[in-house]
């Protein structure tokens, strides 16, 4: 099939079709029953019942966050993900919420049940997936690694500020040959006198380019096993250069990491971080955190619907009233299963 992308004058040249020229769509004229994601719509309904299933503690942190989220984060975040920044403005808002480090106990961490964090998890993501994959990235992979896998002192170290939002931290597993086959990286980590060199590259990771600490995982050279490091931002060697053009999660800064022989002292090595086997026992706990993600973006999805089928025509709502009806019939179907599976791996789970 041949896709004609230009058009003929009656001369033959190519010209660009006439829309090019057209000033900027204003899509309050244009499309006036269209409401803005910058006001966020309030909750329509507690679709699934999970406040039910809260303790008034559990209820008191989603209502915090949900406030947050549609006050302090929705009116800003369409213009961020315009420009495909980060509005660092928010950091200090989030850290505020105390859910960063989620489930850890201690070093300043919030300690929250797993379904309090499950819970607050899925309330960012209903009004930005963006911010919520900000939030996992620093809190589900790193902090948690730290917590899991890290010495006495690094948790000391490290977790009280990360906790509180005052610096971020970002966790590199994946490189530009090896993704969902992670346990193949070629990233190396040679010892040395006094600690140990780092060589390789890293692609995708989600705050990277400003992250104040950087797990990294690398091969020992002399066990061929994983290891992991915690690097610091300003270490000679190490570069973080934004990945442009991304058409999701534009928000997210996600880095393509070089490491020019990177040294990392002795007391920077993850000592909980001996084969890959210790990188995903990180990965099941954060996975269930991710399943939480598109529970709340789909509740963001309905209030969203809703908003639009009660402020248009009558049409609209009965669409939506269909739409309500397709939703329950799905829940019947398919996501009693879905919940199974993620309340019972989060009743699973270590605190
Ligand atoms: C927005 C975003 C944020 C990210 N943040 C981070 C981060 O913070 N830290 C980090 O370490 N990484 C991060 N990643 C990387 C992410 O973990 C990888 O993209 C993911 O592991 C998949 O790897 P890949 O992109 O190399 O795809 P590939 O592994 O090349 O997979 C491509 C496709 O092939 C399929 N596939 C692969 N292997 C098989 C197989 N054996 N059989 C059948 N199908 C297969 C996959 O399911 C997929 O559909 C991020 C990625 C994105 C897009």
């Amino acid at each position: 099939m041949t896709v004609h992308s230009q058009i003929q004058d009656e001369t033959g040249r190519s010209v660009k079709p006439s829309y090019f020229n057209s000033p900027p769509l204003d899509v309050s004229v244009a499309f006036p029953q269209a409401t803005p994601a910058s006001t966020f719509p309030p909750l329509a309904s507690d679709y699934y019942q999970f406040d039910d299933l809260l303790s008034p503690e559990e209820r008191a942190l989603r209502k915090k966050v949900r406030e947050c989220m549609e006050k302090e984060v929705a009116p800003i975040m369409a213009e961020y993900w315009e420009k495909a920044e980060f509005p660092f403005q928010i950091v200090p808002k989030l850290g505020a919420l105390r859910i960063s480090g989620g489930t850890i106990k201690g070093y300043g961490c919030p300690g929250l049940s797993l379904t309090g964090s499950a819970i607050a998890m899925a309330e960012v993501a209903r009004v930005d997936a963006s911010c919520s994959t900000f939030i996992l990235v620093h809190s589900s992979l790193a902090m948690l690694t730290i917590a899991l896998c890290g010495s006495e002192e690094q948790k000391q170290k490290y977790l009280p500020s990360l906790a509180q939002l005052k610096t971020v931290a970002c966790w590199a597993l994946t490189e530009p040959d090896y993704g969902s086959d992670a346990s193949s990286l070629k990233t190396t980590a040679t010892k040395v006198d006094g600690g140990w060199v780092l060589e390789g590259q890293k692609r995708w990771i989600g705050n990277s380019t400003f992250a104040d600490v950087l797990v990294i995982f690398a091969r020992n050279t002399t066990t061929n096993q994983i290891n992991g490091y915690l690097v610091k931002k300003d270490s000679p060697g190490l570069t973080a250069t934004k990945i442009p053009n991304k058409i999701g999660l534009r928000i997210v800064q996600n880095g393509d990491i070089l490491l020019k022989k990177v040294f990392v002292p002795d007391e920077d090595r993850l000592p909980g971080v001996n084969s890959f086997q210790d990188t995903s026992k990180v990965l099941a706990v954060s996975r269930v955190m991710v399943a939480w993600q598109p529970i709340g973006i789909s509740m963001g999805v309905y209030d969203m619907c809703a908003r639009y089928a009660m402020n248009s025509s009558p049409v609209c709502e009965i669409t939506f009233q269909a739409f309500r009806i397709t939703c329950f019939a799905f829940s019947m179907m398919q996501v009693p299963e879905g919940e199974e599976t993620v309340w019972s791996s989060i009743g699973s789970l270590p605190n």
